[in-house]
């Protein structure tokens, strides 16, 4: 089983990592497994091939390893089922999902994201297969369990649910609940800024949801509706950012004043584009572009959840001198609401097991957000 750590007070950020198992494909090659996990103390190694070793340069076969370890909030090993360890999609809900959705009911807003190269697991841990299912049916699930069973027990709280799923590409907001029309561009959302809320998309759908098969059903039009594009458009959906969305409204009946309070939080779970898209290095004209604002995207949330998981931030009388660079890419700007002040944020790296010039930037990437 798993150790979790739990957040106390002060901690607003949760900084995980996840390695997968092989994949045919992996298998075929004779990839080797260049990863460890302590149990004991949350440390991921990697072995990288030692550059300063002169023996590398002239053999691939024969190199040298040298290790890096990094410690996270928590290290889910999900390479091999029939180890001890192994991490499965329930274990990573309960270690994060669960603790998660209490700090909703307790009306914090909170995000969890999950950033990777492509084929690194981060869909396969936010959602999951039928069979195998990930992080947001489980929280779904979760979500109308305990508000049924809060019905019971706490009769003067009622509750509201409502939906929203979109995506992010090249710096464009995409509405994955309205249908892709076919043989139709897709249809971009105008971003727009209220005096008192902050940030918020124009138009988008927000479906009130009352129950578990409702909510699933938008999570699979969503999920179509970003396949279906993304299939239209040459593999988009390694290269945007989805963002599904719960709000979860809780409003307090008090029986002798007659009044009625409200609690509002806002559950944010992040399929992020692929980690090595920002990269790009021999795209030019559009591809460069879109390389560049994933980039960006990337970089800036890096910088945002370093910002907020250093304490000296939330001080209150903080001077503005180096204030979080939410604006400078639309993704930040948009979950500006669910990243600051009193929210709770996760990050979970996703890593493949033989990949060690990724998967080293993926855990410096998680080690800096920390
Ligand atoms: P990404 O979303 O990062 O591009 P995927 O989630 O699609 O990657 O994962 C790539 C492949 O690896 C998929 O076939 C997926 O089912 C499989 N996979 C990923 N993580 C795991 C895991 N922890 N256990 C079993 N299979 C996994």
């Amino acid at each position: 089983s798993i150790s979790s750590f739990k957040m106390d007070g002060g901690g607003n950020v949760k900084v995980v990592v996840r390695v997968r198992g092989f994949l045919p494909r992996e298998i075929e090659r004779g990839a080797e497994c260049l990863i460890q996990m302590n149990p004991l103390n949350q440390a991921t190694t990697l072995l990288v091939p030692n550059d300063t070793d002169p023996a590398n340069k002239q053999s691939k076969m024969r190199r040298t390893l040298e290790e890096k370890t990094f410690t996270f909030d928590n290290s889910f090993w999900s390479y091999d089922e029939k180890d001890e360890h192994y991490a499965h999609q329930e274990d990573v809900y309960n270690s994060l999902g669960e603790e998660f959705l209490d700090h909703n009911f307790e009306g914090y807003h909170t995000c969890i994201f999950a950033y990777g190269q492509t084929g690194s697991g981060k869909s396969y841990t936010m959602m999951g297969t039928p069979e195998h299912r990930g992080l947001i049916p489980r929280t779904c699930e979760d979500l109308f369990q305990r508000i049924a069973d809060a019905q019971n027990d706490t009769p003067n709280i009622s509750y509201n649910v409502r939906v929203s799923y979109f995506e992010v590409y090249n710096e464009h907001v995409r509405d994955l609940l309205v249908p892709v029309a076919s043989n139709q561009p897709p249809y971009y959302l105008k971003i727009r800024e209220s005096p008192t809320e902050g940030p918020y998309i124009k138009d988008l759908t927000d479906a009130p949801v009352r129950n578990l098969a409702e909510i699933m059903k938008y999570m699979r039009i969503g999920d179509a509706s970003r396949t279906t594009a993304s299939t239209k458009m040459n593999d988009t959906s390694s290269r945007s950012h989805a963002v599904f969305t719960i709000m979860l409204k809780q409003i307090h009946h008090d029986m002798d004043t007659d009044e009625s309070t409200e609690r509002v939080a806002r559950i944010r779970l992040v399929d992020l584009a692929g980690s090595e898209r920002a990269k790009a290095t021999e795209a030019t004209g559009a591809r460069l572009r879109e390389g560049s604002n994933i980039n960006k995207s990337l970089t800036t949330l890096g910088r945002v959840i370093a910002a907020l998981a250093d304490p000296k931030h939330s001080r209150p009388g903080k001077r503005n001198k180096d204030v979080v660079p939410y604006r400078d890419s639309i993704l930040t700007w948009l979950l500006k609401d669910s990243l600051g002040g009193n929210s709770k944020t996760a990050m979970i790296a996703c890593i493949a097991p033989s990949d060690y010039d990724e998967t080293l930037s993926t855990l410096r990437y998680a080690d800096q957000a920390k």
